[in-house]
């Protein structure tokens, strides 16, 4: 798709929101947030900001649908996740592009993948409806004395779940937030990401038929207003929030008044490990990978700390950059280009700021524009971000200790692995880390050692549908992902005991009890 087409496409499903929202409120009077092209850096539409009363009315609407959908058999609510599925890989053609329009990320490495993902999820998903009708038989302590009572434990939905979606991967979380909570019985009220909303309205709008009409309500706006009322709301009985640490304090502390429980996905300052007698192409390669260049950072468990032996700390940095030298930048829809740009022009600013505050502190930075000069004759207001390699910064320095989520990673060359594994763990973040070498059990044990909620060996960019996705420490809690994760996230447990005997009370009643029981006229209430 060009860019014509996709502007016309944007309005089309602009008009598709507003006829939506309308049984909820009269949108003409919402405020607006405008959507940026962040290839042109210029407005190309606006979207409602959805306030707290038409939050108020998707709540009911997707309470409403949630006792429907859990009166449908699993095997038909199955169906119709696989279905979901079928319909976003057959429009792939169409969700890629807008994606790439317009989050900046390229359409050839970054969209194309990320649509089959969020098939993949879906089918994941589809093929766990079964576990929610799963009883766990409990003994119980007195099980000889009580052979006909039957214990035993469910797990239950836990009604309307709010997530708060990110724009970094849209599709992927739309996934874990909504796929997840809805196959295991829930109805979910979503806020879409400002820097991502037409893609998922794209996809809301093509599988919404297949849901009890509420069950899936989408609202787009900003965290402040939008965000706000959907994990404030007194319907929402689970929050699931991804961002950034200082907005998940600000979520949890909200949820926590209405003493709903939450699942934080937050950022990362993730260690990638390289052990002694590594092949350096392998780690190369690995660390080009890890970092997520082709995404220009935008990743939470990027590796930004990147620990290397002394002994081939230079070469490594030598062939990294050559690497990076080589990175097509250009039109995120041009499939000839690798990386497109930074999502906002802030976020970029923010990037440029880290690196700029580094430099001016004498810390080495190699910054490695490729062909971001040539590409800036063609597109002057593009958020192009070189990629940047930080060398030696002292431990204390911003850029090492802060998520600066863009294509920037530190270089520590290192001597001592104990103190590698020390200074790995010294930061307050623990989403993920990698360890990279030759000795498998050498490996392990380092890995044993690290503190993160995902420990990868000789890989790190691998995340796949059944493996449970999150962090420790401000990272965060609660993980996505797995099937462990969506009965852990989206489900409570619930115990059912069953007396088939005749009821025998625990503490015999006297007949004095009994006496006064008939004998006193009933206390008034
Ligand atoms: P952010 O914290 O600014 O915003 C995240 C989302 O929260 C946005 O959709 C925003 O609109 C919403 N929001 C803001 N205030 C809110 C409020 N009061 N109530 C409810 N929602 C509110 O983060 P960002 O800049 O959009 O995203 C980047 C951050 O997300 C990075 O720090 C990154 O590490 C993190 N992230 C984490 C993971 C993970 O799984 N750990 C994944 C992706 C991104």
């Amino acid at each position: 798709m060009d860019r014509s087409e996709l502007y016309s496409l944007i309005t089309k499903l602009s008009a598709w929101y507003d006829k939506r929202l309308q049984p909820h409120a009269q949108h003409e009077g919402l405020d607006t947030f405008p959507v940026i092209d962040p290839l042109y850096n210029t407005a190309v539409a606006h979207l409602p900001i959805v306030d707290e009363q038409i939050i108020d009315k998707l709540a009911l609407s997707c309470s409403n649908a949630q006792a429907l959908w859990m009166s449908l058999d699993d095997a038909d609510k199955s169906l119709r996740l696989h279905e979901s599925a079928r319909r976003i890989r057959d429009h792939h053609t169409i969700i890629a592009p807008l994606l790439a329009f317009e989050t900046g990320k390229a359409l050839t490495t970054e969209c194309q993948g990320e649509v089959q993902l969020l098939g993949n999820i879906f089918d994941y998903f589809a093929d766990a409806v079964s576990e929610l009708a799963k009883e766990t038989p409990l003994a119980g302590a007195d099980a000889e004395a009580h052979p006909l009572r039957k214990a035993y434990t469910t797990r239950q939905p836990y009604g309307v779940v709010g997530s708060i979606i990110p724009w970094n991967v849209p599709l992927m979380f739309f996934g874990y937030k909504v796929a997840t909570p809805v196959a295991a019985g829930n109805a979910v009220l979503a806020k879409l990401p400002e820097q991502a909303s037409y893609s998922l309205l794209y996809i809301s709008r093509l599988i919404e038929d297949l849901y009890p009409p509420g069950l899936i309500e989408i609202a787009t706006g900003t965290g402040g207003v939008t965000g706000q009322a959907i994990i404030a709301h007194e319907r929402v009985r689970k929050v699931s929030f991804t961002g950034s640490v200082a907005t998940g304090r600000h979520v949890y502390r909200t949820a926590a008044q209405g003493l709903k429980p939450a699942s934080m996905e937050l950022g990362g300052k993730s260690a990638m490990v390289v052990l002694p007698g590594s092949d350096l192409n392998q780690v190369v390669a690995g660390a080009f990978e890890s970092v997520r260049f082709t995404r220009s950072g935008q990743s939470c468990t990027a590796s930004t700390r990147i620990f290397v032996p002394n002994a081939i700390k230079a070469a490594f940095i030598d062939e990294l950059s050559k690497q990076l030298q080589k990175i097509k930048y250009g039109d995120p829809l041009d499939p000839e280009s690798q990386c497109g740009t930074i999502v906002t022009r802030q976020q970029a600013e923010r990037v440029n700021g880290y690196i700029e505050s580094a430099q001016a502190c004498g810390i080495d930075v190699r910054i490695c524009r490729a062909n971001i000069d040539e590409q800036r004759q063609r597109f002057p207001q593009a958020n192009f971000v070189p990629a940047s390699l930080i060398i030696d910064p002292p431990v204390t320095a911003e850029i090492y200790q802060e998520e600066v989520f863009g294509p920037v990673t530190c270089v520590l060359g290192y001597e001592d692995i104990d103190d590698v594994v020390e200074k790995a763990n010294a930061l307050e973040f623990g989403l993920s880390a990698s360890v990279w070498g030759i000795d498998l059990d050498t490996c392990v044990a380092i890995a044993n050692r690290l503190e993160a909620g995902i420990v990868q060996i000789n890989q790190n960019a691998i995340m796949l549908p059944g493996f449970p996705y999150g962090g420790i420490k401000n990272s965060g809690f609660g993980k996505e992902g797995s099937v462990s994760a969506m009965i852990e996230g989206y489900t409570y447990e619930k115990l059912h005991v069953v007396n088939t005997a005749p009821y025998e009370p625990a503490v015999p009643v006297s007949s004095e009890q009994e006496t006064h029981a008939t004998d006193e006229a009933p206390l008034a209430s």
